[in-house]
């Protein structure tokens, strides 16, 4: 038998899961099925050569924004080798960190720490594996099981899906048709701005956004490439100081999650709303201060290198002749309008959530193929478990579990998209939901037939 291409399939092809991106979300699930002894017959994808966290924006003075030991295990099992203490004494480094005057470990020391853990689970990672599409095809017991199409041809076929890949960069649209070497998402700013410190012809560039990463884009321009002009372009009244307080930091925990999940859809949004300087649109104090500084040693100098933009909509962009773009702006307020020329462009404009809004997206793009079975709220964006799994309309036929692992903040709240807080938590429902649904459909290959665990590292 021969469905959409692929052969008539045996179980023993058939991957109990497929964990689709191996960044923080599914290597904290590949921690979590370890200590249930159940990922022998679990794969990882991964699109890059190697794991990495946050490559580009590994900026020199750079720290983490969580407590350190909110790893991936720790807050579940303090006793695991993979938490970041463990780590640590690894490196040689315990007793130094510490002695540490600072609140938080270096962003390049914490995405060393990612890697480490990565190495140990290589040999259930597929990496250069840039999955292209998901569909559905006839298993045998004529359940449906998972295709999983590379970019490289290969396919996988599995009974679950960990779907981990990092929520797509929000591109306001008016940005959109210029995405190209000089109009760039933050995530890609480190390998970027490396050329444009060779690019003579680069003299202004404009920041748009008032994310942590844009506070920490413009201080670091200012550093990098000290001929250049620094447009710092947002919607609001600049920067803003994140809520940190014990109080907030509250809804980093499982409890907040139980909490926002049971909600109705109108409370979730005035959670939201209210909760979210919490992590977005908002930066840490130090970088605030930092470019506070800059901006009074500037005023002391006569000189005005890094300009604010405050409380502007961006109307148009257009391409200059030549090179460089024209941003047709207007203040919020009292509507005075405003152009600005510059030669490049940085979008921190952060990322994309479920939901309908412009700045949302109904579901990851790599899911159109299957978005039809879905069911989807009334806000737009789609519904999703409280164990992470997409919800399905049973009159297009069953959906084989599809965990979404590290975007449902619109669901389950804050810390279920952007941070690190909760993936020991998470991870552990959705190895155990994994667990659950293979037992109870006897999908799973019996014991005896498994392949013989391998310990982390071999
Ligand atoms: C600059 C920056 C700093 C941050 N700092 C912190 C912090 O200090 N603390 C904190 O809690 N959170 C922080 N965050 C939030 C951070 O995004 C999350 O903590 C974490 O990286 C989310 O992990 P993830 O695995 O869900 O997604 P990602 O880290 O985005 O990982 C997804 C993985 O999937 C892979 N992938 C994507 N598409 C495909 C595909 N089609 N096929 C195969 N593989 C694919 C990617 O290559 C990647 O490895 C930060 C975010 C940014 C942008």
């Amino acid at each position: 038998m021969r469905v959409n291409g692929v052969k008539s399939i045996s179980p023993e092809e058939i991957y109990d899961c497929i964990g689709i991106g191996f960044g923080p979300s599914n290597i904290a699930l590949a921690i979590a099925l370890q200590e249930q002894n159940s990922l022998a017959r679990v794969r990882f994808l991964e699109g890059r050569s190697e794991t990495d966290w946050q490559p580009d924006m590994l900026l020199p003075g750079s720290d983490i924004q969580h407590n350190p030991l909110r790893d991936f295990v720790t807050p579940r099992n303090p006793r695991s080798p993979f938490g970041f203490l463990s780590y640590l004494h690894d490196q040689g480094r315990l007793l130094d960190f510490l002695r540490l005057e600072a609140p938080f470990p270096p962003r390049r020391e914490y995405a060393s720490y990612v890697k480490w853990v990565a190495a140990k689970f290589s040999h259930a990672v597929d990496y250069n594996a840039s999955v292209t599409g998901i569909d559905l095809i006839d298993g045998p017991l004529r359940k449906p099981v998972y295709i999983i199409r590379c970019g490289s041809g290969k396919i996988y076929m599995a009974n679950t899906i960990s779907f981990g890949v990092g929520r797509s960069q929000n591109i306001p649209v008016q940005y959109q048709p210029y995405i190209s070497a000089r109009v760039i998402h933050s995530d890609n700013y480190l390998s970027t701005v490396k050329n444009w410190a060779r690019d003579r012809s680069i003299g202004r560039i404009a920041v748009v956004g008032a994310s942590q990463s844009a506070v920490e884009i413009i201080l670091d321009l200012h550093s990098r490439l000290p001929e250049v002009a620094i447009a710092c372009v947002s919607r609001g009244f600049g920067f803003k100081l994140k809520d940190v307080s014990p109080f907030t930091e509250k809804i980093y925990s499982p409890e907040f999650i139980d909490y926002f999940y049971s909600a109705s859809e109108h409370s979730q949004s005035e959670m939201t709303r209210e909760l979210w300087r919490s992590n977005y649109g908002a930066a840490d104090h130090d970088v605030i201060a930092s470019l506070d500084f800059l901006l009074y040693e500037q005023k002391v100098a006569g000189t005005n290198r890094v300009l604010l933009f405050d409380n502007q909509i961006t109307e148009s962009v257009e391409p200059l002749k030549g090179s460089g773009f024209e941003l047709k702006l207007h203040d919020r307020h009292s509507e005075e309008p405003r152009v600005l020329q510059v030669d490049t462009i940085i979008l921190a404009t952060g990322y994309r959530n479920f939901g309908s809004s412009p700045d949302q997206e109904r579901y990851h793009p790599l899911l159109r193929s299957l978005a039809p079975r879905f069911q989807y709220r009334s806000d737009g964006g789609l519904a999703i478990s409280r164990d992470f799994r997409v919800l399905n309309e049973e009159r297009y036929g069953e959906l084989p579990p599809l965990f979404v692992n590290g975007l449902c903040e619109s669901t389950h709240g804050f810390g279920d998209a952007g941070s690190f807080s909760l993936l020991a938590t998470r991870s552990e429902l959705i190895a155990s939901s994994i667990g659950e649904h293979l037992c109870h459909n006897q999908f799973a290959i019996t014991p005896e037939a498994r392949l013989p665990r391998l310990a982390a590292g071999e």
